[in-house]
């Protein structure tokens, strides 16, 4: 019923790294030519952790953006804009507030386990436990179908629907449903009622999926609705009531495990990371004096790929034949490790050129990023405020 969507967010908390660059910035790349994305900087989230901290933020905020923008993501294709100049997900995070039970954040992993460990009491705050549900106010805000997040962010997307489903079955009740929506089935004409009502019911009574994708795709192609009946069509389908919300989807990311300086997961809290736009210098040092394998102590003792973190960054960014070349010279001890770190030393030279590239302009003129973020948080403001027209009305709260 509603246009496809992608949403997702970062936190502006650091200096994003190669871990972001191949871990979602690339995936960004791909899905803004897929669907139309909306890709916003989480300030607000970044204050749940970094509340005592602010400057942080502010420090990041526009840095991110350009290294958004040099890493491909394109203004043209995709809508760029700051969490906070967009208050509507606020006072949509309130009114969710009123209708979510305690439990269900409290069972959300994050603030479980930061239960369990005792630790961190600085982060057992009200705004960290209702983290979830901003990020379930993000989403609904926009009614994006399309969440792109990695297995452990699953649970998140699903107290998102879970939500959605709260707020249709609580508010999408209007006085007099039934009748509306049969009235709104009369309007689909003869033909596509008959084949509406025989949809409905094998859903109803048997659980047929099929049907109900069926009865949807009916509506979508169906020219002559209004909103407001497309929306009961909807819910009366699926037994509830009008869908003022989206359910969204997870859109599983492809598993990128991009390795850091010492071979674990490139983090900022391990501090083994390569900035997105550090310099050539920087870069050149820190893979230069990157550990090898430990038990290759001379140039002359044979070595194991698979015990060096060196090796892994290779199967990132080498060819066939470079890999080859580096597993025959360390286990024969043909190569020496400087030798062997040399092609990764290019290729992450080579693909950090194109960032800084990419990212010159917008920092000559940094008027540029400014109007692509204001051209982006007005597109996102109005989708934002239809949505919130639509909750305002539908809890009973424009009183004229
Ligand atoms: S030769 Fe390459 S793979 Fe082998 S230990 Fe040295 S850096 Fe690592």
């Amino acid at each position: 019923m509603y246009a496809e969507r992608v949403l997702s967010g970062m936190r502006p908390s650091g200096r994003l790294h190669l871990g972001h660059h191949h871990g979602v910035l690339k995936n960004w790349v791909k899905l803004q030519e897929e669907f139309p994305c909306f890709f916003f900087v989480a300030d607000w989230h970044a204050l749940t952790t970094h509340y005592d901290s602010p400057e942080v933020i502010a420090d990041n905020v526009w840095t991110m953006l350009v290294d958004w923008l040099a890493a491909g993501v394109d203004p043209a294709q995709a809508t760029l804009f700051i969490q906070s100049r967009v208050p509507e997900h606020a006072e949509l995070h309130l009114l969710l507030s009123m209708m979510t039970p305690l439990g269900w954040l409290e069972r959300v992993p994050g603030w479980k386990e930061q239960q369990e460990r005792g630790e961190g009491a600085e982060l057992l705050t009200y705004g960290f436990l209702g983290y979830p549900l901003l990020q379930s106010a993000d989403i609904l805000i926009y009614r994006a179908d399309k969440v792109p997040v990695g297995e452990d962010q699953v649970p998140h997307v699903e107290i998102t629907r879970e939500l959605a489903r709260r707020f249709n079955h609580l508010y999408g009740r209007e006085p007099g449903f039934e009748d509306k929506a049969r009235e709104a089935v009369r309007k689909l004409g003869a033909k596509r009622a008959r084949l509406y009502h025989d949809l409905r019911t094998r859903f109803q009574q048997d659980g047929d999926d099929e049907a109900l994708e069926q009865a949807k795709a009916l509506l979508d192609e169906t020219q002559n609705l209004s909103l407001g009946d497309r929306e009961r069509l909807y819910g009366y389908l699926e037994g509830g009531g009008k869908m003022i919300l989206v359910e969204p989807e997870a859109l599983l990311a492809p598993v990128s495990r991009m390795p850091g300086l010492d071979g674990q997961k490139m983090s900022k809290a391990y501090g083994n990371t390569i900035n997105l736009r550090e310099d050539a210098d920087s870069v050149t040092r820190k893979v230069r004096t990157m550990q090898t394998d430990p038990a290759r102590m001379r140039r002359t003792d044979p070595g194991e790929p698979e015990r060096c973190p060196v090796w892994q960054l290779h199967m990132i960014y080498s060819n066939e034949d470079t890999l080859a070349w580096a597993q025959r010279g360390c286990r024969s001890a043909s190569i020496g490790c400087l030798e062997c770190k040399q092609p990764v030393l290019e290729a992450i030279l080579e693909e950090q050129e194109g960032l800084h590239e990419r990212a010159q302009p917008y920092l000559d003129d940094p008027g540029l990023v400014r109007s692509i973020v204001a051209d982006g948080c007005e597109r996102a403001r109005k989708l934002a405020q239809e949505t919130m027209r639509d909750v305002r009305e539908a809890m009973g709260l424009d009183y004229g």
